[in-house]
This record gives structure tokens, C-alpha cells and sequence, in this order.
């Protein structure tokens, strides 16, 4: 007892120290800005709130490397305060980085007052624009660990190595809401639950940023896209999105609102615009709630061209001039320009013209001098490589495995058709069976991830970690598809193949993408491949369906044929790997799918819908047959195991609360199989009557817990009373009295909010 007091009142010494520590550091911080700020010319600052495109500087005739004189004007005549992006032909080595990253620092170095540029780069699932670096599942894999301690590690990894090329800041996480499931960047987000997308928005902010932002292993992180991006009602990226306010506050707001308390440095603002106002002109949104409501003190950045976007897309400024003004006054504080310098004059001559004033680009420079500072730019800029002696390691590789296995997702698995048996004679078969690119997706190498092959080809493809585990010889192949060409003699091979196997792993899912290239215009799998499954199913062998998706493609056409269904996602490098040994059960699966998978265009339901999007059975009259309208193919939270988990005992401390008490629940889970595994436990909440029409039900805690065959443990949750309330017609937090049903898995119980 004596050791624990002990221990009790050095943790709180320690943190008290640690947190006046921090507040020192703060000061300190300020300080120096507000010397340096006070230093500079209207032009300095207003060159700091300008980012530009590393690719501009390029010598047109040698791709990748510096003009001199194109950097020279970059950073001297325009005192350009930050480069984003990939040189050409994309993905660099660490040493051209770091000679990438020493010219930009000499250049900088030469200026009046010797600010460092901030470099930031889409390093989204690993250094994804550095060769050889480790590449981890995309953003919705991670979703689907339901596991925030290893999507934290894999944070630290990628800021580890993102560093170790010389980039302090990374656009990531992405904290898009998709409300349409056909939007073109669905993957990067961490699906449709916002409870499930705060905490991984706080893992991944943890794992970038560290305890020291300003330590050469941590990076600054970027939320986006500020906010509503994700929600377009046509599915296609950069159209608009209608989302009332109090929407907002209940469900995208609350991502932001967990990554900027976790202290994320930075936000990029979205390209979208919602209920006709786009984000980069709206005050309200940027200045008035995120600036001031949240308390938001890092940096806001728009998007790509997103200021010159108003004027030549939006059509709210009548010139690109108007269009600076309208961004900056709404709260901007740097501009992804990105491919030439109109940003900076138009903004000094503003200035100058007292159309915007010095206190608005006062504000935005002390952000990004803070940020900066905040990094140790001003120390060092270039990685010393013998810093990172674990870049690409066995060891990082071995998480990348470990989150790509816990993220891949058993749908279906009739008959327990998995695991595999090596004594199995097996067809691979199918357009994404033998390509990198589809396992990376988008943002890998290059922007659209169409290089994954030649930069990751000693990586395996599934066809080569099949072949990896049951040697060449023993595993038939024939790619039976093209992703969108039909090609009837390629299924003809497939099929006369399939005759000899005892099993068909089927893989299907979608090219590389990302933003409007990844558009489309039909959510069903594409036709040459609901072709080859079609054929194959006439085979009468078992199909084992490998999704390799960043958008659930509907599957109803042939779903009822395939006999398991395994969802990989977009699982990146290892990804390969860790499905093989899953579908032969050397790792038992735990993932578990983080949005609905719908079964009909038209039906596009999310799992916490309202009582009126999922009329039931009962409700069937004489005069009419109602189309049953909620039966996703998949729901949410879905993810089956090789063994079998049972909940029981599910218990709360009080049956009764008031608003000011927590509910403390705990329920058993026991793993009744032979294996042991790993299982999410899930826990919703349900407002059984309230004055706005409340949700069947919502996610609000998770844990995933390893269990022994046998083993028995006892989870436990709190709930507060924010997991209560909702957004009322006044866009206040409120709870109402009434009673609460809580349920995990099978076990439901009540409670009464008096
Ligand atoms: C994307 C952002 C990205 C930026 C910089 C934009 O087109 O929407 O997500 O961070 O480009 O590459």
C-alpha cells in the first residue's frame, strides 16, 4: 500500500512537472516567434503563408533534380515559407532526400532572416513517397484492426522513417466522414463510425507526434480534409456536400475535436463545399469554429489550388485576386498554391491596399513560425542517416505484417471452408491476384500508385505469397480477368484450370486510385469480373472470394456463389503475406469491417440509421409489399474468427443514473474454440426515445483483447455522460431522460437516465 501511495504522488509530481515543463517550452516558443515576427518585411511574411510545388523547381531536363535559379526565386525573391510534395519521377532514396532537402536548406540559409522551409509530404500509410520505405495498410485496414495500440506503432514507425527522409510533416490522418460509399477516397478514411475514426485519429496523432514533436523521430501531423470533404452526395470527390450544422457538430466535428486535443499541429481544409459555401471561403467554419470554438492554435492550409479554385470552379470570387482575400479573411494561413506565385502577389498587394489586414497575416505567420519551431527546423532540417538505422527493418516490416493481419476481414466462411488445407489443389485466379498496385492503392510511390510493382517487386503479390508457401509448382494460375476489358478466352483458361483444383481463390477489386481519377459511375464490381466469377461458379468447386478494395463493389450478383469471403482492403507492402497465412490459418483473422457493405446502389444505409431506414417484417401490410430496406450485404463491426467467441454476463453498476453518474458495464468473453485469436468487443448504445429521432444504435467503446482456447476474460467500459447526449435543434450537447439499452454482441441491457 506504502509502494503505491509512493508511486501515486511521484506519477503527480512527474506530470505536474512534465506539464509546467510544457507551458515553459510554450512560452519560450512564443517568444521567439514574436521576436522573429517582429523582424519581418510584409513580403517574408506573406512568402511564409505560400507552399509551392517541389516539381516547379525541377530542371525541365533533369526530372528530379534542382534549377538553381528556379529554387533561387523560389525561397530568395519570394521568401517561400514551405515545399510540398514528390519529385519526379517519384519516390526518392533517402540519400536523394537528403540532398533534396540540403538544397533547400542552403537556399534558405542564404535569405535575410535564415527561416528553415517546412516540407510536407502524403506519406499516408508508411514514408509512402520514399523508396524502400515500410508501407502499411491503408487508412480503412487500420480502421478495421479495431486495435488503436498497433496503429500507434505503426504512427511512429512512418514518422520514424518520413524523418529519416528529411520531411517533418505529413498530410495525414484523414478524418473524412464518407456518407457515400462510392466516394474515390473512402480508403483513406477510417470508414463510417465517427467514435471508431476519433480514436484512431488520436492513435495515429499520438504515434506522429510523440511526447516531442521536435524529436527527429516524430513529425507534425496534418488533419483533413476541414471538414465535410467525404460526404458528397453524388460519391464523386470535390462535388458538394449538404450537411446542416447540427450534422456536423454530431459527427465530423467530434473527429476534429478528438485529434486537436490529442494536439495535432496541423488541418488541410477541404476542396468541397457544403450547403453551397465552400470550405476554404467559409469563416464560420475555419475562423469561428475551429480557430475560436475548438481552440485550434496550429496551422490551417488549404488544398491543392484550392484559393485559385474559388475563382475558376467555385465561382464565389470574380478573380483570383478576390479569391485570396475572401480565403485569407476567412482564416487560411497558408496557401497550397501550388505552381506559381499569384498567392503571394496578390496577398501583399491586399495588404498593402488595407483590404486585408495586418493582423489576419500577423496570425497566420506566428502559426507556421511556431509550427517550425515547434519541430526544431531552425536547428536542423537534414537527417543525419545514421540516425535511422531501422528504415525499412525486419522489424518495421514485421508491424506493417502485424496490422495488415489484423486489419484483413473474414466475411464469410460457409462450411469452414478456411482455413486452407495444404493438401488443397489451388486455382489463383483473378485481375488483383498478381499486382502490387492494387494492394498499396493510391498515395504509394506517386500520387495515383501505379509504380507499386517496380518500387515494391520484392514484395509478393498474393499469386507469389501463395507460391511462397506452397512452391511454384503446386499452386495453378491464370489471371481470368482484366479489371474492366472482358476477355471471355482468359475466363475459358480460368475455368478449364479450375477443373483440376479442389479450390478457387478468387481475387477481385479495383486498380490503383485516388481523388476524381478513382470517380465512378457504378458501385458494382466491374463487368469483366462478375463475368469470371459467374463462369467459375458453374465449376462446383469452393470459391474463396479475396476482396482487394478501396470502396466496398457491390457483390450481389454473385455473393450466394462464393463459399468464403475474405475483405484485404488495401493491406500495402505485406499485406500478401499476412492474407496467405490467414486463409491457411497460421494467423487466425480479427478484423473487423468498419462500414456497411452494401447490397444494393440504392440502399446505402449506414449501421446507425434511423428506425425509419429499416422498416422490418412486421411492419409488411396487405395492400403493399414494402422492399425491405435495410439488408447490407455486410454490416458494420462484421469479422468472423476460426474460433468461437461467447459473451456472457454482461452487467452494468446501476440500473438507474443521474446526469452526473457514469455507467460502469463489464461483460465476459470466452473463447469456446480450439485456436486462440483475437476478438474487437464492441460496445452500442441506444437512446430509446428522444426529441431528435435517435440512432438504432452507436458505437461507443472497443477494446480487442487476445484470448487462449478456453481463456475467459472480463471486459470493462465507462460510460460517461457525453456518450448520452446528442445535438439538439439548437446545436447544443444534451441528454434527455429516458431509458439506454447498452449491447455487446448478444447481450443487451437497460439502464434509466432519471
Ligand atoms: C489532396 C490532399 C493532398 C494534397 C497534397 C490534394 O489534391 O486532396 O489530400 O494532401 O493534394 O498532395
Amino acid at each position: 500500500m506504502k509502494n503505491i501511495k509512493f508511486l501515486v504522488i511521484a506519477l503527480l509530481f512527474c506530470t505536474a512537472t512534465w506539464s509546467q515543463e510544457k507551458n515553459k517550452t510554450k512560452a519560450e516558443i512564443d517568444a521567439k516567434v514574436s521576436e522573429l515576427l517582429s523582424k519581418m518585411t510584409l513580403e517574408e511574411k506573406v512568402g511564409q503563408m505560400t507552399q509551392i510545388t517541389v516539381t516547379i523547381f525541377e530542371d525541365t531536363k533533369k526530372p528530379g533534380y534542382f534549377d538553381a535559379a528556379k529554387l533561387k526565386q523560389g525561397i530568395q525573391d519570394y521568401h517561400i515559407g514551405s515545399i510540398l510534395n514528390v519529385p519526379n519521377p517519384g519516390a526518392p532514396t533517402l540519400q536523394r532526400w537528403q540532398e533534396t532537402m540540403t538544397a533547400i536548406t542552403n537556399e534558405a540559409n542564404k535569405t535575410r532572416l535564415k527561416i528553415p522551409v517546412l516540407y510536407g509530404i502524403d506519406a499516408i500509410h508508411g514514408a509512402s513517397y520514399t523508396a524502400g520505405a515500410t508501407l502499411f495498410p491503408q487508412q480503412i485496414g487500420l480502421a478495421a484492426t479495431f486495435n488503436t495500440d498497433l496503429v500507434k506503432r505503426g504512427a511512429e514507425i512512418s514518422a520514424y522513417e518520413t524523418r529519416a527522409s528529411s520531411i517533418p510533416w505529413v498530410f495525414s490522418p484523414d478524418l473524412d466522414f464518407p456518407r457515400n460509399p462510392a466516394w474515390s477516397r473512402m480508403w483513406e478514411s477510417f470508414g463510417e463510425d465517427a467514435y471508431l475514426s476519433s480514436k484512431m485519429a488520436v492513435a495515429l496523432v499520438d504515434g506522429f507526434e510523440g511526447s516531442n514533436v521536435g524529436s527527429k523521430y516524430s513529425v507534425a501531423s496534418c488533419m483533413k480534409h476541414y471538414i465535410g470533404y467525404g460526404s458528397t452526395t453524388t460519391g464523386k470527390d470535390r462535388t458538394p456536400s449538404i450537411i446542416p450544422e447540427r450534422i456536423l457538430r454530431q459527427y465530423d466535428l467530434t473527429i476534429y475535436q478528438a485529434a486537436i486535443k490529442a494536439g495535432a499541429k496541423s488541418v488541410m481544409v477541404s476542396s468541397g463545399e457544403i450547403n453551397g459555401t465552400p470550405v476554404h471561403a467559409s469563416k464560420h467554419l475555419i475562423t469561428d469554429i475551429l480557430k475560436k470554438e475548438l481552440g485550434f492554435e496550429g496551422v490551417v492550409v488549404t488544398d491543392w489550388k484550392d484559393i485559385i479554385y474559388l475563382h475558376t470552379r467555385h465561382k464565389v470570387a470574380e478573380t483570383k485576386r478576390d479569391a485570396v482575400r475572401i480565403a485569407v479573411l476567412a482564416g487560411i494561413d497558408m496557401s497550397m498554391v501550388p505552381e506559381e506565385f499569384s498567392f503571394y502577389t496578390d496577398l501583399v498587394d491586399l495588404v498593402k491596399k488595407g483590404e486585408v489586414p495586418m493582423s489576419r497575416i500577423d496570425d497566420a505567420v506566428s502559426r507556421i513560425l511556431r509550427m517550425k519551431f515547434e519541430l526544431n527546423l531552425f536547428q536542423n532540417t537534414v537527417a543525419n542517416l545514421k540516425d535511422y538505422p531501422k528504415f525499412g527493418s525486419a522489424e518495421h516490416i514485421e508491424e506493417a505484417y502485424k496490422t495488415a493481419a489484423e486489419s484483413i476481414t473474414l466475411l464469410k466462411n460457409n462450411q469452414s471452408v478456411l482455413p486452407l488445407n495444404k493438401a488443397d489443389k489451388i486455382l489463383v485466379t483473378g485481375a488483383t491476384a498478381n499486382s502490387m498496385n492494387y494492394l498499396n492503392g493510391g498515395w504509394s510511390y506517386t500520387w495515383q500508385g501505379e509504380n507499386s510493382d517496380t518500387y515494391a517487386a520484392d514484395k509478393f503479390t498474393i499469386l507469389e505469397a501463395f507460391q511462397n508457401k506452397l512452391g511454384k509448382e503446386n499452386v495453378l494460375y491464370t489471371a481470368g480477368a482484366d479489371l474492366e476489358e472482358e476477355n471471355d478466352a482468359e475466363i475459358e483458361k480460368a475455368v478449364a484450370l479450375a477443373k483440376s483444383a479442389t479450390k478457387i481463390v478468387l481475387c477481385l477489386g479495383e486498380k490503383n486510385y485516388t481523388e476524381t481519377p478513382g470517380d465512378i459511375s457504378t458501385i458494382f464490381m466491374s463487368k469483366s469480373q462478375i463475368k469470371l466469377a459467374l463462369a467459375l461458379a458453374k465449376v462446383d468447386k469452393p470459391i474463396i472470394l479475396i476482396l482487394n478494395e478501396g470502396r466496398p463493389r457491390l457483390i450481389s450478383d454473385f455473393e450466394d456463389k462464393m463459399s468464403a469471403i475474405v475483405q484485404c482492403y488495401l493491406p500495402g507492402n505485406e499485406g500478401a503475406r499476412a492474407l496467405v497465412d490467414i486463409l491457411y490459418g497460421d494467423v487466425n483473422p480479427s478484423g473487423r469491417l468498419p462500414y456497411n457493405y452494401p447490397r444494393f446502389p440504392n440502399s446505402l444505409e449506414k449501421y446507425n440509421r434511423k428506425y425509419t431506414e429499416s422498416i422490418s417484417e412486421g411492419e409488411q401490410n396487405n395492400d403493399a409489399t414494402y422492399e425491405k430496406s435495410y439488408l447490407p450485404q455486410f454490416e458494420f463491426g462484421t469479422g468472423l474468427s476460426y474460433t468461437t467467441f461467447n459473451y456472457s454476463n454482461l452487467k452494468i453498476d446501476k440500473a438507474e443514473i443521474t446526469n452526473s453518474e457514469d455507467v460502469n458495464v463489464s461483460v465476459d468473453v470466452t473463447n469456446a474454440g480450439k485456436r486462440a485469436g483475437k476478438e474487437a468487443v464492441l460496445l452500442y448504445l441506444s437512446d430509446n426515445y428522444a426529441s431528435i429521432t435517435p440512432e438504432f444504435k452507436s458505437l461507443k467503446r472497443f477494446e480487442k483483447i487476445s484470448l487462449a482456447p478456453g481463456e475467459t476474460k472480463t471486459v470493462k467500459f465507462t460510460l460517461n455522460q457525453k456518450d448520452l447526449q446528442f445535438v439538439n435543434e439548437d446545436l447544443k450537447w444534451i441528454s434527455e431522460k429516458g431509458t439506454f439499452t447498452i449491447q455487446i454482441a448478444n447481450q443487451k441491457k437497460d439502464f434509466l437516465l432519471k
